[in-house]
C-alpha cells in the first residue's frame, strides 16, 4: 500500500473539520482532509440554517458547508475525497487507510467524522427527504409554525424535539412504540403537561403520503395484536428521533466510547486518551450536536494539534 506521511489529518468535513482545516491551515500545517462518507456532513441534509451565528438572513445548508470550504481551501488545506476505512493508533505516526487503498501516516489526528441520525428504513423518508422529513427539530422546526408535525421517537431526543416543536406548531404527535416513553420523570412530566402535545403510545409508522411534500402519515396501533387498528393522520412535518449513531467504528478499539460509540475526551476539550488524536464536533457529542458547537470544537481540536506538534519538536511551520 501506498504510504504518505502528513503533520495533520483531519477526517471529515462538517463544520467540525472544516473549521479544524482552517485553523491548522492558517498555522501552516498544511492540513490534510479528507472529505468522508457523506461530504459536508449533516448540514447538507437540512434546508434553511436560521441559527448560526453571523448569517441574520438565514443560510442554507449547503451553502454554508461551501463557504467552510472555501475559507479552508484559501489558507491552503488539501481537500480530498476518500473515506477512513481502517486506523492504527497504536504509535505515533498514527496510521489512517483512506478507501482501503492507501496509507496516510500521520503527527496528529482530528477525527471530526460526526453522527448520522438514525431512520426507520422506510422508503418514504427518502422519497420525502427534505419536503417534510427531518430528523433535526432545531434545524427545521422553524418551517412548521402553526403546523401540524409529528416527531418518532420516545427518548429525551424525542421529548426535547416535541417540546421545541411545541413552541412553534399548532400541533405536536409524539409517535412512540412502547406503551411508555423511556425518560425521567421531569421530561415525562414536561411532555404530557404541554397542551399541544399529544402522545400516541404503542403506535409504528408505516409509511408518509402526500403530492406536494408530506401531507400525512400512516400509522399502526398495536400492531400484530388482535385488536391492531390501521389508520391516516395529516400532518405537515415529520421529525426522526430515534437516536443518533456516531461515526467512530474504526477507531473504537484504541479508544474510549460511551455505550452508543461516541468518542470520550478529556472534559471540554478535544484531547483523547492518546496524545496528539482530538475528536471533534458530534462524534464527540451526545448533547449539544449543533453546527455552532462543532465549529467551536473543531477549532479547539486545531489549536491543540499545533501545540501538540510544538511538543514534538516538529516545527508546525513549513
Ligand atoms: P434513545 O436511544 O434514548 O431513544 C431512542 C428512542 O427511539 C426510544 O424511545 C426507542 O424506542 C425509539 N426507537 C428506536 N428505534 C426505533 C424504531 N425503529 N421505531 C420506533 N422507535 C424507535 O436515543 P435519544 O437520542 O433519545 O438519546 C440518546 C442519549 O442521549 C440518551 O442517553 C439520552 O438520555 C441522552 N439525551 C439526553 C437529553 C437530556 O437529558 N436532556 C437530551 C437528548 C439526549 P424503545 O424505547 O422502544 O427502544
Amino acid at each position: 500500500m501506498a504510504n504518505e506521511k502528513v503533520k495533520c489529518l483531519i477526517i471529515g468535513s462538517g463544520p467540525a473539520g472544516y473549521t479544524a482545516a482552517i485553523y491548522t491551515g492558517m498555522a501552516s500545517i498544511a492540513p490534510v482532509l479528507y472529505e468522508g462518507i457523506q461530504p459536508g456532513g449533516q448540514l447538507t441534509i437540512t434546508t434553511e440554517v436560521e441559527n448560526f451565528p453571523g448569517y441574520p438572513n438565514g443560510v442554507t445548508g449547503t451553502q454554508l458547508t461551501d463557504d467552510l470550504r472555501t475559507q479552508a481551501l484559501k489558507f491552503g488545506a488539501d481537500i480530498r475525497p476518500g473515506i477512513a476505512t481502517a486506523a492504527d493508533l497504536s504509535r505515533s505516526p498514527y496510521k489512517i487507510t483512506i478507501d482501503g487503498e492507501k496509507i496516510i501516516e500521520a503527527d496528529t489526528v482530528i477525527i471530526a467524522t460526526g453522527a448520522t441520525a438514525k431512520y426507520l428504513g422506510l422508503e418514504d423518508e427518502k422519497k420525502y427527504a427534505g419536503m417534510g422529513v427531518s430528523a433535526c427539530a432545531t434545524c427545521d422546526g422553524f418551517f412548521y409554525r402553526k403546523k401540524t408535525v409529528a416527531v418518532v421517537g420516545g427518548g429525551d431526543t424525542a421529548c426535547e424535539e416535541a417540546l421545541y416543536l411545541s413552541r412553534l406548531a399548532a400541533k405536536v404527535y409524539l409517535v412512540v412504540r412502547k406503551p411508555h416513553l423511556r425518560v425521567s420523570k421531569i421530561m415525562r412530566t414536561r411532555v404530557t403537561e404541554s397542551k399541544n402535545i399529544e402522545i400516541l403510545f404503542e403506535h409504528n409508522v408505516t409509511g408518509l403520503f402526500g403530492d406536494n411534500g408530506v401531507e400525512g402519515v400512516h400509522l399502526v396501533k398495536r400492531q400484530g395484536e388482535a385488536d391492531e387498528e390501521r389508520y391516516n393522520l395529516a400532518i405537515d412535518g415529520f421529525f426522526l428521533a430515534i437516536g443518533h449513531q456516531p461515526n467512530s467504528k474504526i477507531f473504537k478499539s484504541y479508544l474510549e466510547t460511551d455505550e452508543t460509540g461516541y468518542i470520550l475526551t478529556e472534559n471540554g476539550t478535544p484531547r483523547t486518551k492518546i496524545p496528539g488524536v482530538f475528536a471533534a464536533g458530534d462524534v464527540a457529542d451526545p448533547h449539544y450536536r449543533q453546527a455552532v458547537t462543532a465549529v467551536g470544537s473543531g477549532c479547539k481540536a486545531a489549536i491543540e494539534a499545533e501545540r501538540y506538534l510544538t511538543s514534538l519538536s516538529v516545527s508546525p511551520h513549513h
